[in-house]
């Protein structure tokens, strides 16, 4: 069921993802506008539309994975790849000495709206804790 994008329906407990419609596959391949972060060979970070914190950028994998349990099956060596380019966009964005939070939302009780896994790396406040 985990796999690349290419084919294939991803069934989690609420959410149906068919890959041809799915929003981030859409701005990996270009074809949704976004405001890019760092441009990645396997991810890719843009910022979020509705930004909760002076830094608010969502990372992908370009592939399509839909949650982070996913990417941690598949191996390959990517979500390390994927929380590297956490800690770049950090760097980038100013926020890594003062401190970030890295979340990835899994499922309908994390919080998870977008069936494609994502990282969002927040920073520029202090967070607080526990989160909503
Ligand atoms: P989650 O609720 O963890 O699945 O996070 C999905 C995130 O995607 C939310 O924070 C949204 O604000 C963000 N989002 C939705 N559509 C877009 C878009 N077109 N460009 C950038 N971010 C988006
Ligand atoms: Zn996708």
């Amino acid at each position: 069921m985990a796999g690349p994008s290419g084919t294939g329906r991803y069934h989690r407990a609420t959410m149906i993802v068919d890959v041809a419609d799915c929003l981030f596959c859409g701005i990996a391949a270009g074809q949704i506008p976004a405001t890019i972060v760092l441009d990645g060979k396997r991810t890719l970070a843009f910022r979020d539309i509705n930004p909760q914190a002076p830094t608010h950028v969502l990372v992908i994998s370009r592939d399509h994975y839909p949650d982070v349990a996913a990417l941690a099956e598949a191996g390959d060596g990517l979500l390390d790849e994927l929380v590297g380019s956490a800690r770049a966009v950090a760097a980038a964005e100013g926020v890594e000495d003062s401190g970030y939070r890295v979340v990835f939302n899994t499922g309908a009780d994390g919080g998870q709206t977008v069936g494609h896994v994502h990282a969002h790396v927040l920073g520029g406040r202090p967070m607080t804790w526990p989160p909503g």
